[in-house]
């Protein structure tokens, strides 16, 4: 069914000025002292010991890149066992990120389980910043760490608590979801959460005739077509999924009628009328593991399909990709610092958090 209606900044004559993107903080407590930054240097011992960890990512890092890596790599797997950290990476993280620093690996929904089962003291979150609020408010009595904290997303950054309220007076008694690439401080405002893994089964769950889906309006236009629930969006987007055209993926079908396309539901309707599969980016990674398609192109972040094709290396990617600037703020270098100095905290008013917290683990307590 067609979205039922779609409402942004511009439609809120009283809509307060200015944009909350991240969250009201509570002063961050520090943990520890800073340690001293290691040795960097390319060394025979950093190959021998790295060159596992080479073999996992041989088939996307040129043998000459690794030398500028391999050190930084050593120095923090080193320090987070010394710290007793735990590094969670999105699946939009680089290849030398990905496969060969983090622990848990995966999609918001997976990382936001995983989080709860942590049972390290530190938690470092390569992912944007809406990740690292989920991580604290899963795990409030633990050091949660962004070493980045401009990692935003455009997403989050499109919508603040006072919308949500002012959606609320305009539709009484409808339900809100929230995508979870929104700010603990909007996350507080709404019923229950979502990711692009579950959504439409989150919607359905609330029982309602009508819901407001936020802040996607793709994501949104998909779940609508998917469910006879009536779906009141708003006007987000994020910023490198809505760049792909259907256009674009009918001329690579034109060079290779052979070729598979698996897109994100981030994308706009006529990217997703053109692909062979809409999912969520662990939906997408399942699908190529199950299918091995001979060539494939992956209509989603840059670094997912580098990410696969690591793993599967037998896979041909195309790679038409959009890269994510956010995400690329995280670097070996500054995990390494952020595990050196215990920088920079992510911290939550805890108020709000409790709040926040509700709709998060009403999702993660949905039966499947
Ligand atoms: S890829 Fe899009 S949704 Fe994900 S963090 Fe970047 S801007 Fe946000």
């Amino acid at each position: 069914m067609p979205l039922t209606g779609i409402y942004g900044p511009d439609d809120f004559a009283n809509r307060p000025q200015g944009q909350i993107i991240t969250s009201p903080r509570a002063a961050p407590a520090r943990t520890g002292s800073p340690l001293p930054m290691p040795s960097l240097e390319w060394t025979p011992e950093v190959e021998r010991a790295t060159a596992p960890l080479y073999d996992r990512v041989k088939h996307v890092i040129p043998p000459i890149e690794w030398p500028l890596m391999a050190p930084t790599i050593k120095a923090i797997n080193e320090l987070k066992r010394a710290r007793g950290a735990v590094i969670l990476a999105h699946n939009y993280q680089a290849p030398e990120i990905f496969h060969c620093v983090a622990d848990i690996g995966g999609d918001s929904l997976q990382l936001a389980v995983e989080a709860t089962k942590v049972k390290a003291d530190i938690i470092v979150q390569c992912g944007v910043h809406f990740m690292a609020e989920t991580s604290k408010l899963l795990n409030p009595d633990k050091t949660v760490l962004i070493p980045d904290t401009r990692a935003g997303c455009s997403l989050a950054a499109s919508i603040t608590g006072a919308d949500v309220r002012l959606l609320r007076e305009k539709f009484p008694g409808v339900p809100v979801v929230a995508y979870v690439n929104t700010s603990a401080e909007v996350k507080a405002e709404v019923d229950i959460c979502c990711t692009s893994s579950n959504a439409v089964q989150v919607v359905e769950s609330l029982g309602a005739p009508s819901v407001i889906f936020l802040p996607d309006r793709y994501l949104a236009t998909y779940v609508a077509s998917k469910t006879d629930v009536k779906i009141i969006a708003w006007k987000g987007a994020c910023e490198v999924h809505e760049r792909f055209t259907g256009e674009e993926l009918r001329s690579y079908r034109e060079a290779d009628p052979s070729v598979q396309i698996i897109a994100h539901p981030e994308c706009p309707p006529d990217v997703l009328a053109e692909a062979d599969f809409t999912g969520s980016t662990a939906h997408m990674i399942n699908w190529v593991r199950e299918r091995r398609p001979r060539r494939l192109v992956m209509i989603t972040e840059c670094s997912m399909a580098d990410n696969v094709r690591a793993e599967l290396p037998d896979v041909e990617m195309l790679r038409p990709c959009n890269i994510c600037p956010h995400m690329k703020r995280i670097t070996l270098a500054n995990i390494l610092e952020s595990l050196l100095t215990l920088r920079e905290e992510v911290t939550i008013d805890p108020a709000l958090a409790e709040r926040a917290r509700r709709s998060v683990e009403r999702m993660i307590n949905l039966k499947n």
